[in-house]
């Protein structure tokens, strides 16, 4: 099962993986979890902007195409579709440039064609759908409705997205702490053995993909002021306080766990965090492959 949690919240006590345990206990979701058996996890960050948060899609030598540039129709929660067809326009444009002899220069055709296809027709139908659900789930469900449903998402209006995620984060002393229950073992279980079974794994001797650009400020600013979020916003548990009772100690970096998810790109309040592409890619995604099929 998956579950979504919008990275614009504000309560830094606020812990997405916990949310998810919660979320497994409510009596209508847990009736159809009894008696199953935990075989997998994984997390990751979806694209939610959509058409008001593409980049440029094409540079000299590359093309970004499906989540990786945000066509996602997050209103549908579907992808895949938009996924296949921008790959479909990037692969043709880079057919007609081979064609001609072109090698190095932008694939130009190709943010071209998307302009006039039917997936930009269904993002621009879609294109105010994050920015109501970000002024809260009454006023998002009642908008999105109107624009969706009733109006076919043809309205004369464009929202605009003001601030970035991690920008959203309240100082934790006016925020009301979270409690979330302890793992039972059965319906809902800790971070680290969820992790187990994520089939990630990283060489020991690779340099770490996670670094901070100022090592002192999770502890002068994070900690301080958001109550370490980012041991609780990443779903992996790669981010420890380790703080012992005279005061020294910090931020421990277990990189190994990483998910790849790059919740902490996006949420760290201070973006200190550096978050580079894992060495091994390729062989973990054949190393996945093998084990599923
Ligand atoms: C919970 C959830 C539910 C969804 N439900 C639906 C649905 O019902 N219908 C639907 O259409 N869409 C759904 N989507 C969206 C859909 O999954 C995505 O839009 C779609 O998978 C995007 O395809 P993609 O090829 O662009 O990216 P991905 O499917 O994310 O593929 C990217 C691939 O690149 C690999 N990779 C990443 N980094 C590296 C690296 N450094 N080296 C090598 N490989 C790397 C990844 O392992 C991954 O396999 C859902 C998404 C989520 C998160
Ligand atoms: S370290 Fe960052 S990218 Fe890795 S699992 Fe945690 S939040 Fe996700």
């Amino acid at each position: 099962m998956g579950f979504v949690v919008g990275l614009g919240y504000t309560n830094p006590f606020l812990s997405p993986f916990e949310e998810f345990r919660r979320y497994k206990t409510h009596p209508e979701i847990r009736k159809f979890l009894e008696g199953g058996k935990r075989v997998s996890y994984g997390a990751r960050a979806i694209a939610a902007g959509g058409l008001m948060s593409l980049p440029k899609l094409v540079f000299p030598g590359g093309a970004l195409i499906g989540c990786e540039a945000g066509f996602l129709n997050a209103s549908r929660i579907k992808g895949s579709h938009a996924a296949i067809s921008s790959g479909m326009m990037a692969a043709e444009a880079a057919f007609n440039a081979l064609q001609s002899g072109r090698q190095r220069d932008a694939l130009t055709e190709y943010p071209k064609a998307f302009e006039k296809s039917w997936l930009k027709e269904e993002l621009h139908r879609a294109r105010n759908f994050k920015l109501w659900m970000s002024k809260g789930i009454l006023a998002g469900t009642v908008m999105v409705g109107i624009e969706q449903k009733l109006l076919g998402g043809r309205v004369p209006w464009t929202l605009h997205h003001r601030h970035s995620d991690n920008e959203t984060l309240k100082p934790a002393t006016g925020c009301k702490p979270i409690v979330y229950p302890k793992p039972d073992g059965k319906l809902t279980f800790d971070r680290l053995s969820s992790v187990f079974l994520s089939n990630t794994n990283h060489e020991e001797n690779q340099p770490a993909h996670l670094t901070l650009k100022d090592p002192a400020v999770p502890l002068n600013v994070n900690l301080a002021k958001y109550a370490g979020a980012e041991a609780r916003f990443c779903p992996a548990g790669v981010y420890e306080f380790a703080i012992k009772s005279d005061g020294s100690g910090g931020l421990v970096i277990n990189a190994q766990n990483c998910v790849h998810c790059k919740t902490c790109d996006i949420k760290d309040p201070t973006q200190n965090i550096v978050w580079v592409a894992p060495e091994g890619g390729v062989d973990q995604t054949i190393r996945i492959c093998r084990r599923f099929f």
